[in-house]
């Protein structure tokens, strides 16, 4: 092979995928896999997989065989790689002899850069299993072949052969993995004890982390999912009859959710499955079983509304948002309910102590009091220094008070109940509730009865939990998970030991689900953007060619059509995730739309920005200013530099910094002919936003 350079590297990067830059260690390994050497890739769920051996193939004389799990996965990658005009296929049973013929067909004249298949059908492969066919082998979901892991898969066994087939040929192993054990498994089952190893880090800065208490979770979720009205995500719910109810209740109030569950038929699972990746159905309620093999890259949120019983699990499962790389959701709900479910769970399985140990770390994390981004790193055996700035804890750090009064009164009810009640009735007595459980065991005349009345059941909870987190009780699971007193109780009972608590933080009250379905069934009505208008006509395109709407266009590619608003080929080509051949088939039509909407938009302005132009006389800030309007704040800056060219009394150096100024003046010397904005971005290494530099450049044009 020629000798490959970094340019014929970015050159296919973005003229196959429409990228301008590698991710992480993407561009190691792919020299790595070119220089024919065994490879290892751990990257975390949504890192960037694919490409590290998609990319490669292109460069290969023969074929890249991948090796994948699931046969709905193979085929959106072949989608999404035909999306790109990469010619690859895939090779499964489910195929008529008439379509397995065109395969071997396509093989046979080198036609195609990838082939997927099943590692059931390999052996129905022999024929072309040798050098002349096959450059390199791609193994992906490589910790099904470990019986360590989680997903293990027994067809995954019989992939040690390939290593003495095609004992030239370069075999690359991917999986998200982090654990060792698994690690050293594959690469011995695989026979490539020599494979470079690359881990990447498992920080996904773009997902948001947030735990809640789940105190009227059907109400949060509803509230949360009204915020986001088109946005795609999972709600994870431990059991199939949960699903369903949540879907249900979700379906009542106007949100397009359906349930999925190892508990449908084949053919059902399909459906729901093909409906989310096509965005027909907005929001799956599913149980674990749904998601592997899902490359959906609009995930916009996942919900825990059980917690689950790991952190690997967790990790998992939140990495199907925002792979896009935009910002996402990750939001847990935290019961001690589930706690005490998922140990009877584990109390029945085998290695219950490891189990146990693993429930252990999801805990903590749930009841961290601190960035909860350390943890889940720190799990995986990654430390960082900063917090992360993009989790609840981070976004509102607990406040410490001295709790040891509130410490004495929980203590002392535990005390005087003889240890022999749970959670749910010791706070009963704490604040003299007048229920059976009480009355029934006479605690209405115990001394601590009623000490605790001022303050709400959840607060009581909030602290009583943090109570045995710092070991000052603890919950005896094998005992009916009553509460007993610790070594450490008596000091505070008995020796004055100070006791640091965390106020609890408030979710504001919900609003009444009957006020809110008025606001669900308004929603077609949603803003009138140009981000809309793409999205819609993604969506079609998508029905027509049908394929998945986000193998068109991301998300990402969207916002950036919508920003950079392009309107030539050379513009349209520069945006992130086009390709030449995307420009070819979707260009025109989307250059059409944004055509339109601009012109509509103008015809519209003369008014919209006279409009603006009196709220703005009126000392309205830009912020009140987009609110009143039902407009975005970049909007209000448009028509305010838009007056400002015009002459009228408009300071936009309000809304710059000098300094600021003084660098977009600077990129404006070097990039004098550059008409879009993105260069200056690059140019003043993307710290200033594109708001600021269109200010500055709108002052500059004055200016001149
Ligand atoms: P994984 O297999 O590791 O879960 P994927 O290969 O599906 O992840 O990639 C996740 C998303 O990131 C995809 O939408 C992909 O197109 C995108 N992506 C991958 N590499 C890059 C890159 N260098 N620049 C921008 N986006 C990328
Ligand atoms: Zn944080």
């Amino acid at each position: 092979m020629m000798q490959i350079t970094e340019k014929d590297l970015l050159g296919k990067l973005k003229i196959n995928f429409g990228y301008d830059s590698f991710r992480l260690e993407q561009k190691s390994i792919i020299e790595n896999i070119l220089a024919k050497k065994d490879t290892l890739v751990i990257m975390p769920t949504g890192g960037g997989k694919s490409i590290c051996f998609q990319l490669p193939s292109l460069f290969f004389e023969g074929i890249t065989l991948v090796i994948s799990p699931l046969i709905a996965l193979m085929k959106d990658q072949v989608d999404s790689l035909k999306a790109n005009g990469i010619p690859s296929t895939y090779y499964n049973s489910s195929q008529s002899s008439d379509e397995q013929q065109q395969v071997f067909d396509a093989i046979a004249n080198k036609s195609i850069k990838l082939l997927y298949v099943a590692p059931e059908s390999l052996p129905l492969l022999q024929n072309i299993l040798n050098q002349n066919y096959i450059s390199c082998v791609a193994i992906d979901e490589a910790h099904c072949i470990s019986s360590w892991g989680h997903d293990f898969r027994p067809s995954y066994k019989q992939l040690a052969f390939l290593k003495k087939t095609l004992p030239e040929t370069p075999i690359v192993a991917l999986t998200a993995t982090a654990d060792k054990a698994t690690q050293e498994d594959i690469l011995e089952q695989l026979a490539i004890p020599n494979a470079t190893r690359f881990l990447s880090s498992f920080n996904r800065e773009n997902i948001a982390l947030e735990v809640r208490p789940a105190n009227d979770r059907v109400k949060q979720i509803i509230k949360f999912i009204n915020k986001r009205p088109n946005d795609s995500g999972i709600v994870y719910c431990l059991s199939r009859k949960a699903t369903e109810q949540l879907a249900s209740k979700l379906k009542q109030n106007g949100i397009d959710a359906k349930s999925y569950h190892a508990g449908l038929t084949f053919d059902e699972r399909a459906k729901t499955q093909e409906d989310f990746i096509k965005d027909e159905t907005q929001i799956i309620c599913a149980t674990i079983a749904f998601g592997m093999g899902i490359d959906k890259s609009n995930v916009r949120w996942v919900i825990h509304y059980n917690m689950p019983k790991n952190i690997e699990g967790y990790y998992q499962e939140i990495g199907r948002a925002g792979r896009d790389g935009l910002p996402s959701q990750a939001l847990l709900f935290h019961s001690y309910a589930d706690v005490i479910q998922l140990r009877q769970f584990i109390a029945n399985t085998g290695n219950r102590e490891v189990q146990e140990a693993k429930l252990d770390r999801m805990k903590q994390f749930s009841e961290a009091t601190v960035c909860r981004r350390k943890i889940l790193l720190s799990y995986f055996g990654e430390l960082i220094e900063e917090n992360c700035g993009n989790c609840d804890v981070c976004d509102n750090p607990p406040k410490f008070f001295d709790g040891t009064v509130i410490a004495q009164k929980a203590l002392s009810a535990i005390y005087r109940l003889q240890q022999k009640e749970a959670m749910g009735t010791v706070i009963d007595v704490i604040r003299g509730a007048k229920n059976a459980a009480v009355y029934d065991k006479n605690y209405q005349t115990l001394k601590t009865y009623g000490v605790g009345s001022d303050t709400s059941w959840q607060h009581w909870q909030h602290y009583i939990i943090q109570l045995i987190n710092q070991g000052y009780c603890q919950i005896a699971f094998h005992l009916n998970n009553t509460l007993q007193l610790t070594d450490f109780s008596k000091k505070v009972l008995f020796d004055g030991e100070k006791v640091e608590l965390t106020t609890p933080t408030e979710i504001k009250k919900e609003v009444k689900i009957a006020a809110k379905e008025k606001k669900v069934k308004t929603k077609a009505a949603a803003k009138d953007t140009l981000f809309e208008r793409l999205r819609k006509l993604r969506y079609r395109i998508a029905q027509e060619e049908d394929i998945a709407a986000y193998l068109v266009f991301s998300d990402a590619t969207l916002k950036e059509l919508e920003n950079e608003r392009p309107q030539t080929d050379n513009d349209f080509l520069a945006i992130s995730g086009v390709g030449q051949r995307k420009l070819e088939v979707y260009g025109g039509e989307f250059m059409e739309e944004i055509k339109t909407f601009i012109n509509e938009k103008k015809r519209g302005r003369k008014d919209t920005t006279l409009e603006t132009f009196q709220l703005y006389k009126e000392d309205f800030t830009i912020d009140e200013i987009a609110d009143k309007r039902n407009l975005k704040a970049q909007t209000i800056f448009s028509h305010l530099s838009k007056l400002y060219l015009e002459g009228k009394d408009v300071s936009l150096d309000e809304f710059i910094e000098a300094d600021t100024l003084k660098l977009v003046a600077n990129a404006k010397k070097v990039l004098k002919n550059e008409s879009t904005l993105k260069p200056y971005f690059e140019f003043l290494g993307e710290k200033v936003p594109y708001e600021q530099i269109r200010i500055g450049l709108t002052i500059l044009q004055k200016k001149r």
